[in-house]
């Protein structure tokens, strides 16, 4: 599941290649959306939401698409070779003059009217990435339920919007928070959404994601994918868990965390690293 980050980068790159140009070719390979043509239409702006991407249409439509676990817009010269995968995994194109988009294993494509964006992002709490980023909104709707442990917490994109597993396990750890704490037990909620604000802008301009300063593969995160691996700050081993929540075991993903590092409720030991 990417990171907020991103979808915004991706928003981005699809809004400099698109806005203000003309579709000369759409083509949408899902069945409920066989019949939608967007040719002659000019792309307004690309935006994300949370995990969302939207792209206008001065048509008054919209295409929504979300990328969940490995779905993913390309963008190519006109009549240059695509790239992303077979092409039985091309979900769209949209194409001008000069761009072609191809949208790959996009679980989530649809067009919408743009008037009725709100019924597929509404739902999302302040986005991290957003113009119009709340924070006191976002730790209010944190704090409204102190009993929630954190991790799981960062992740409800219904709370706010943008962390994924990786910002999550960082901003705790650079928090000094373990995953499992409930959030009223947090000692500075601000403080983790503030670490978490940080972390997505500065990597939201390149695709490569750090939160330790070092782009070097391997020193890249502090505990995020480094189970069983000394931590970086005290070498104590990182350890791993899976982490849910009762009503939605289905949503369960996986926590890393310095047991030295980071203070507060833990589950207990596992046997062997998880990665
Ligand atoms: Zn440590």
């Amino acid at each position: 599941m990417p990171e907020g980050d991103t979808i915004w980068l991706a928003a981005k790159r699809m809004h400099d290649a698109l806005a203000g140009r003309v579709l000369v070719q759409t083509d949408f390979r899902v069945p409920q959306l066989a019949t939608t043509d967007l040719t002659g239409q000019t792309v307004t702006e690309v935006v994300s939401r949370g995990k969302h991407l939207l792209t206008r249409t001065d048509a008054g439509l919209t295409v929504h698409s979300h990328f969940r676990m490995d779905g993913t817009w390309h963008l190519y010269r006109a009549g240059s070779r695509w790239s992303g995968g077979p092409a039985w995994q091309v979900r769209a194109v949209l194409a001008n003059a000069e761009w072609q988009a191809v949208g790959y294993r996009l679980p989530v494509l649809e067009v919408i009217r743009t008037g009725a964006e709100s019924d597929v992002v509404g739902h999302l709490g302040p986005d991290l990435l957003g113009p119009d980023w709340d924070e006191a909104e976002a730790l209010r709707r944190l704090r409204a339920r102190p009993e929630r442990e954190i991790g799981p917490a960062l992740l409800d994109q219904r709370t706010l919007a943008g962390i994924g597993n990786l910002y999550k396990a960082e901003s705790l750890f650079l928090s000094g928070v373990t995953p499992w704490t409930p959030v009223g037990d947090v000692p500075d909620v601000a403080a983790v959404v503030r670490r978490a604000h940080r972390l997505l802008h500065a990597n939201k301009n390149h695709w490569q994601q750090t939160t330790t300063g070092s782009t070097r593969r391997g020193e890249d995160h502090w505990v995020f994918e480094r189970a069983g691996r000394p931590c970086r700050r005290c070498g104590a081993p990182v350890l791993s868990a899976m982490q849910g929540e009762p009503e939605h075991p289905e949503q369960a993903r996986i926590s890393y965390w310095c047991p030295r590092c980071q203070a507060g409720r833990q589950p207990e030991p596992q046997r062997g690293p998880q990665r």
